[in-house]
């Protein structure tokens, strides 16, 4: 198996041992949010119809700390493809996306991961849908290879079974391999496993990392790290979406905002969820407690915008270029602590 990057840098597994690495993730909300992608089908055309915009996005995580450019080939998969009628577009798309993350890492001295996720057509138990969807990990993870990644992510995957396949796919392409699991409300895979047991079948199945990624917030997340840290020798992966989900409602897609009727589906859900964004100090929190668990694969997935990215790398004691613009509230009009701000100011920032 290759562990370096193609510069000849530290790969995924050595960077690991030395210290955790941070991942960016959520691509796919950030870049609707901006306006270059619709949600619902959430394929990633923005790659080939605003490869700039994701360029852009790749800097900023870069600049914001992120160790690795994770290639936005999520759900640029065949099924996907196939649902919006532009199968045509399958391999363009995919190798356009990894060119974008490489350059972005080359500028960086970040890794580049290839990336494939839930297929959304597997059923359990189903050999002929088990050799579709192996087929279609197969198909990206040639492409991942093809243009240089260093690892390969396979994430949001609710059932262990799926996620085994997606592994047998990587390794047989001798990558290091970061498989993350979707947990919906209920805190077991869609095939039924605890947590500490999914991940004890992944790590025997040869995968380098092994954890969570999306669907629940912080709150939600932490608890169930704990068990699939204690289960498993190798390393352990936390991305939580950057919303605040509740032991009641666990998951962002189960979030209700009582508070707001005009929302057309009912639900904050997919696109409504802003009045449940984490702060940048919650998710410093999460990433410490994450780390102090013994987790080191360190990101966040949906919701995420740099300045996230950024707290995940503070939190980890580090200053990257973004941190130069960390705040500063010493000098603020009427907050600041500073001489040079009016006493007459600071006493009115309480009718603020
Ligand atoms: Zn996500």
């Amino acid at each position: 198996m290759t562990d370096a990057t193609v510069a000849g840098g530290p790969g995924l597994l050595e960077r690991l041992a030395a210290g955790p690495v941070i991942c960016a993730e959520g691509y796919l909300f950030e870049i609707e949010r901006r306006g270059y992608l619709s949600a619902g089908a959430y394929v990633p055309e923005a790659v080939l119809e605003h490869p700039d915009t994701v360029a852009r996005l790749h800097r900023d995580f870069l600049h914001a700390g992120s160790d690795v450019m994770l290639a936005f080939t999520y759900y640029a998969h065949r099924e996907k493809l196939r649902l919006i009628g532009k199968e045509d577009a399958l391999e363009e798309i995919n190798r356009t996306a990894l060119r974008l993350a490489r350059e972005a890492a080359l500028e960086g001295d970040a890794l580049v991961a290839g990336n494939v996720c839930n297929s959304n057509v597997f059923i359990d138990g189903d050999p002929e849908s088990a050799r579709m969807v192996r087929a279609m990990f197969d198909e990206q993870v040639g492409w991942a290879v093809d243009e240089g990644v260093d690892f390969i992510v396979a994430e949001t995957i609710s059932f262990v079974s799926e996620a085994l396949l997606a592994l047998e796919a990587i390794k047989a392409a001798g990558m290091p391999a970061v498989i993350n699991l979707a947990v919906h409300r209920e805190p077991i895979t869609r095939d039924g496993l605890s947590m500490a047991e999914a991940a004890k079948r992944l790590e025997d199945g040869g995968a380098d990392v092994v954890g969570l990624n999306c669907t629940r917030g912080p709150a939600t997340m932490l608890p169930l790290l704990g068990p699939m840290r204690d289960a498993v020798s190798c390393h352990v992966a936390a991305l939580p979406v950057a919303y605040r989900t509740t032991e009641e409602q666990p998951s962002f897609q189960s979030l209700e905002d009582p508070g707001c009727a005009c929302l057309p589906d009912g639900r904050p859900f997919p696109v409504a969820l802003d009045p449940f964004t984490v702060n940048r100090y919650e998710i410093e929190e999460f990433a410490r407690a994450a780390h102090a668990l013994g987790v080191n694969y360190l990101g966040v997935c949906c919701g995420a915008g740099p300045h996230h990215i950024r707290a995940v790398a503070e939190a980890l004691g580090r200053r990257p270029p973004a941190s130069r613009y960390s705040p500063d509230m010493s000098t603020h009009a009427f907050y600041g602590t500073s001489d040079k701000v009016p006493s007459a100011y600071k006493d009115f920032s309480k009718n603020l």
